[in-house]
């Protein structure tokens, strides 16, 4: 079973996506336990502060560091060997080769910073990793956790039932994935390609791959700049090839 442990002063945003679709199968079948702890627990005083001003003036306030060794130690202790990870638009990037990288920890325990960040002592000496969700700031983790962990609990073996769509989905085997339909067969005058309703399950294999393939170049050619390709793909594009090629010879003559 999996841990993931969110920490954050906001648990409440956090516990409830939990509660809904394959995440909390994933809980009721005991593929993972999951939950919010509270930074605020973990804070000393009557007023239990988590911030404070920069050193060094400036504006904003800092998540101070006291409260979040406290926590992330707690959060240890229940999952001694899970991954620290610091939230944070520095980190690096987070793709699916991570989420797969990730899906193989016992635990994984999310620091979510607010206001300007957390204080940089608990990044050096508390935490395993550092993950962005992309370039751009959000006000705080708990969304990049969110994203993370629904990203991750998908792909432990079991979860969705039919290991075989999270094999197939966009970028998984490098591709991004090929179009899905469903009844009706004609909706708004468009009809379904007839390879779907052929029943021919090696042509729609086929079909599926080349369709990946022509999406993948078509919207994240990037994708395929330095990835080699199976022997069936190469057919696939040795077609493309040929038939480019006779458009071509058929313009000239
Ligand atoms: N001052 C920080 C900086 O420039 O790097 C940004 C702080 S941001 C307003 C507050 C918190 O949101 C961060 O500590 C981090 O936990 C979270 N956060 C913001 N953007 C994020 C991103 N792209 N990926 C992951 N976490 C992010």
């Amino acid at each position: 079973m999996m841990d993931l442990i969110v920490l954050t002063i906001f648990p409440e945003m956090v516990d409830p996506y939990f509660s809904y679709g394959m995440l909390r199968k994933a809980v009721e079948d005991g593929y993972i336990r999951a939950s919010a702890m509270n930074i605020r627990d973990y804070a000393q005083g009557k007023h239990r502060v988590t911030d404070d001003t920069p050193y060094g003036g400036g504006c904003g306030m800092v998540m101070k560091p006291e409260p979040l060794a406290a926590a992330i130690g707690a959060a240890r202790k229940r999952c001694p060997t899970a991954r620290v990870i610091h939230m944070s638009p520095q980190g690096r990037p987070f793709t699916q080769d991570v989420a797969r990288e990730l899906s193989e920890e016992d635990g994984l325990v999310f620091v979510c910073g607010r206001y300007e960040g957390i204080d940089e002592r608990i990044c050096r000496n508390y935490v395993d990793d550092e993950i962005s969700i992309g370039d751009y700031v959000l006000t705080g983790g708990e969304l990049a956790a969110l994203v993370i962990a629904d990203a991750v609990i998908r792909l432990i073996p079991g979860v969705l039932g039919g290991e075989a769509s999270a094999e197939k989905d966009s970028f998984q085997s490098g591709l991004i994935e090929h179009a899905h339909y469903t009844r009706p067969c004609r909706f708004e005058g468009e009809a379904v390609p007839d390879v779907l309703l052929s029943g021919n399950h090696a042509r729609i294999e086929r079909w599926r791959l080349e369709t990946s393939l022509i999406r993948t170049f078509l919207k994240r050619p990037d994708l395929l700049e330095n990835r080699s390709f199976s022997r069936e793909e190469q057919d696939i594009l040795r077609g493309w090839c040929t038939r480019i090629e006779g458009m071509i010879d058929h313009e000239r003559v």
